[in-house]
């Protein structure tokens, strides 16, 4: 029979020795396998105590970026969403009305931001898209959630603090 791959195993089929029907040998075998692992370099963690350093590839959750004066630097020009693989990204844009300057850096800005993280794929398409540099990948773990509609992130969730705002705090 031609093998696919070279890591087929080839069963043995022949009638079980003495040996084999006892049962000891195994069960000492199997044993040493276990105890030889006591000596062994730990593998595992105390998550969340300790944590393994991330790599320095790791995409996180999403960060919608502020510029140096706390405006919103999102133009809602929706590139980050046409090259979303996932279709996860939606937005709504708006005009920036007269005195929303210290808020809105450009013109159009986001009115509604969304995006759905059961969609996202963290593959960071958007982050690269953006032309104005208002979306990041930050190394933020995406925490779990017990339903559908709490992994939908919504622009309150995804904008950075106003910098303004977290020095008065
Ligand atoms: S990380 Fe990839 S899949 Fe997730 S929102 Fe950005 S482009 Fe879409
Ligand atoms: S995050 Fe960047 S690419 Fe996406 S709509 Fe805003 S400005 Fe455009």
């Amino acid at each position: 029979m031609q093998r696919i791959t070279n890591r087929a195993v080839e069963i043995n089929r022949n009638p079980m020795t003495f040996g084999e029907k006892l049962y000891v040998p195994a069960i000492l075998k199997g044993l040493s396998i276990t105890l030889s692992h006591i000596v062994k370099k730990k593998a595992t963690v105390s998550y969340p105590e300790k944590k393994r350093p991330f790599s320095p590839v790791f995409r996180g959750l999403h960060v919608l970026n502020r510029d140096e004066e706390g405006r919103e630097r999102c133009t809602a020009c929706g590139l980050c969403a046409v090259a979303c693989p996932a279709e996860a990204i939606t937005m709504e844009a708006a005009e920036r009305k007269a005195g929303e300057e210290n808020l809105y850096r450009e013109e159009k800005y986001a009115a509604k931001y969304e995006i759905n993280m059961l969609r996202c794929i963290f593959c960071g398409l958007c982050e690269e898209a953006c032309p104005k540099d208002a979306i990041y990948m930050s190394e933020t773990v995406m925490p779990a959630n017990y339903t559908r509609q709490g992994m939908i992130y919504k622009k309150t969730d995804l904008l950075i603090p106003h910098p303004k705002k977290v020095n008065a705090n």
